[in-house]
């Protein structure tokens, strides 16, 4: 029988979504990747989309805090942020909870720029970012069809963790 200590479970899914407006004159970062475009995303710290909701689909796969939680837009420390900082805490939180990124689908929905020709550099960006394969790491863009928010982008996005086996538990006697 296994002992309480090897209840936990061999995965957790997580999910996250967050949304920004567009402005003019900004920078548009996407997966931690500056894109050309003539609007950048507003809001709290560098108003990465994807990034933000990676970390809140790490965050919730430990039920863990939020990302709105852990780094509050009120607090000014994280005005203009890299969300890089957001997406290594959550990280970390993951690897201390005893799990690694087995995979991860985002859906990006927004009008432009198109997705499409910057896709592979963002999905091989966001994998090196979690340390996982680009294989592992689904990057879909849709058009907001219907829905009346042309001026924002959204992400959706699903993440798969894995308990990490650790050999060193096998010791007989400490479990
Ligand atoms: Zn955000």
């Amino acid at each position: 029988m296994p002992t309480t200590n090897n209840q936990r479970p061999t995965t957790r899914i997580g999910y996250g979504w967050d949304s920004h407006e567009f402005k003019r004159g900004i920078p548009l970062k996407i997966g931690g990747v500056t894109i050309a475009h003539p609007k950048g995303l507003g809001g709290h710290s560098d108003g990465d989309v994807l990034l933000h909701a990676i970390t809140d689909a790490l965050l919730g796969a430990i039920a863990g805090p939020d990302i709105g939680s852990l780094f509050p837009p009120s607090d000014p420390q994280w005005k203009g942020a890299d969300s890089v900082v957001f997406l290594r805490e959550a990280l970390k939180r993951v690897q201390a909870a005893g799990y690694v990124v087995a995979n991860l689908d985002s859906t990006l929905i927004l009008v432009e720029p198109k997705i499409g020709p910057h896709a592979a550099i963002i999905r091989a960006h966001v994998a090196e970012l979690l340390g996982i394969s680009p294989n592992a790491v689904g990057i879909k863009a849709k058009t907001p069809e219907g829905m009346g928010t042309d001026n924002a982008a959204i992400a959706h996005v699903a993440v798969l963790l894995e308990k990490v086996a650790r050999a060193s538990r096998k010791k007989k006697g400490t479990g």
